[in-house]
């Protein structure tokens, strides 16, 4: 079969920002919506990986691959001028939310995990490129995405 998709993105050859997410699929469209509607910003390379970045904290294969391709493909090609580290709420990456004693203790994991891993990716990557981290937990109607200062 063959099906046609309308692309109006073809001619172009930059974009401002590189993000990486959790592969798990209850999240991909918020997490999109939030970098397009939350962040404003339409054009971005997605990678995508099973904890989003937290592998990099096992400083192994994994960082040093991520770091080539954002400095390759996402920087050097698409000109980024930051990486945005997502992480999610339930992240089985963490055993789930079940996995810690609560909210507070779930937030702060993963507040930690992503300041270390930003520190990590810092040493490796060109200084001009900007790291910004956010991520999502529970509310009432969804899910509240909190971009850290
Ligand atoms: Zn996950």
């Amino acid at each position: 079969m063959t099906f046609i998709v309308p692309n109006d993105s073809l001619s172009k050859h930059e974009c401002p920002l590189a993000v990486i997410k959790c592969v798990d699929f209850r999240f991909r469209s918020s997490d999109q919506e939030f970098v397009e509607s939350g962040l404003g910003y339409k054009d971005f390379d997605l990678y995508s990986w099973p904890g989003s970045a937290k592998d990099v904290l096992k400083n192994n294969g994994f960082k040093v691959s991520f770091t080539e391709k954002i400095v390759a493909v996402s920087k050097n090609l698409h000109n980024v001028k930051k990486l945005l580290l997502l992480w999610h709420w339930d992240c089985g990456a963490y055993g789930g939310s079940k996995n810690f004693a609560g909210v507070s203790e779930e937030e702060a994991t993963y507040l930690k995990d992503l300041q270390t891993v930003k520190e990590m990716l810092v040493k490796d990557l060109p200084q001009d490129l900007e790291i910004l981290m956010a991520y999502s937990k529970p509310a009432p109607q969804g899910l509240e995405y909190t971009l850290v200062e």
